[in-house]
């Protein structure tokens, strides 16, 4: 496995231009050097006419190196993407299309605002396993901002202005392992066994607050603690922290989240967190490198609903 840089200078050195960037591609994509993806075949010639792309000896298809990642077919240079992942990947908080845009320099905020949505496209992993073994699962409020207004909702007990969301972690030796967060429409129990089905693997036991939409979720032993007088962060620690930690990181580098985009931005804060010890892999799974995302469009994008 191709090695990565260990500081901020390194990294620069190492990237500093388009040969760097595709030479670190084509050695993480192909350590053992290049293989034809449709024949197999390992004798290639490198292209003068078309950038880092290869054509295959055997069958004469033409390989880049970058197709099949998030950079697949992009304007921007792969330095530009580099920077982009490295500082979404590593850096502790993440950072917002605003201050991408800013750091790095590039021509539009619009560009910046598909660079992140890009990579946030990225950052859930087609095959990632559902959690197992003991886990906290609980709700949550999380108050939304509208275009108009800079914060929306207040201290309202209602869900007026909130957006609700789900959220589990697993817990390793008293230990947050790792965690799903996702958007739901309200707290019945079709809504929360929903979120268990898609998240939680078979077999694996719910400690939850004993709300009564939980029971009888498919397929887990419900664990249910009742709270009454007792605050519930006492008895759900883990997912009560992270639910604080998701809402301090999206009013400081968001400012609070918009509605349509919550999901992403859910997975944005699930991603790093369930990395927090590797952001080396961060990077490379967020330029999707040796995984096989298909390249989102703008308008894909900006209707987080639409299937692409
Ligand atoms: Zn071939």
């Amino acid at each position: 496995m191709a090695d990565f840089p260990r500081s901020l200078l390194e990294f620069q050195q190492r990237f500093a231009d388009e040969a760097g960037c595709a030479a670190y591609l084509a050695q993480t994509r192909w350590p053992d050097g290049f293989v034809c993806p449709e024949c197999g075949h390992g004798k290639a010639w490198q292209l003068d006419t078309k950038a880092w792309t290869y054509e295959c000896a055997q069958c004469r298809r033409q390989t880049s190196v970058t197709a099949g990642t998030v950079m697949h077919g992009s304007k921007l240079s792969l330095t530009v993407w580099f920077w982009g992942a490295y500082l979404m990947a590593t850096h502790s908080n993440g950072m917002s299309a605003r201050q991408l845009w800013r750091q790095l320099g590039l021509g539009s905020y619009k560009s910046a605002w598909l660079l992140c949505a890009k990579l946030r496209r990225a950052m859930v992993a087609p095959d990632r396993s559902p959690l197992s073994g003991l886990i906290e699962v609980d709700e949550t409020a999380v108050t939304y901002r509208t275009r108009n207004d800079p914060l929306d909702g207040g201290q309202g007990r209602s869900h007026d202005g909130k957006m609700l969301v789900a959220g589990a972690v697993e817990i390793v030796g008293n230990r947050p392992g790792r965690v799903r967060l996702a958007s739901i429409k309200d707290y019945a129990a079709d809504s929360l066994h929903a979120f268990i089905q898609a998240n939680i693997a078979e077999g694996a036991t719910a400690k939850t607050d004993g709300w009564s939409s939980y029971p009888g979720a498919p397929g887990v032993t419900h664990e249910p603690h009742v709270v009454g007088n007792i605050a519930a962060h006492i008895v759900l620690p883990w997912i009560h922290r992270i639910f604080a930690n998701a809402k301090t990181w999206s009013l400081g580098v968001y400012h609070g989240l918009r509605r349509k985009h919550l999901q992403a931005y859910l997975d944005e804060f699930v991603f790093r967190f369930n990395r927090r010890r590797s952001p080396h892999a961060a990077f490379r799974t967020l330029l999707s490198i040796g995984t096989a995302i298909k390249p989102a469009t703008y308008n894909m994008l900006i209707a987080p609903e639409a299937k692409g």
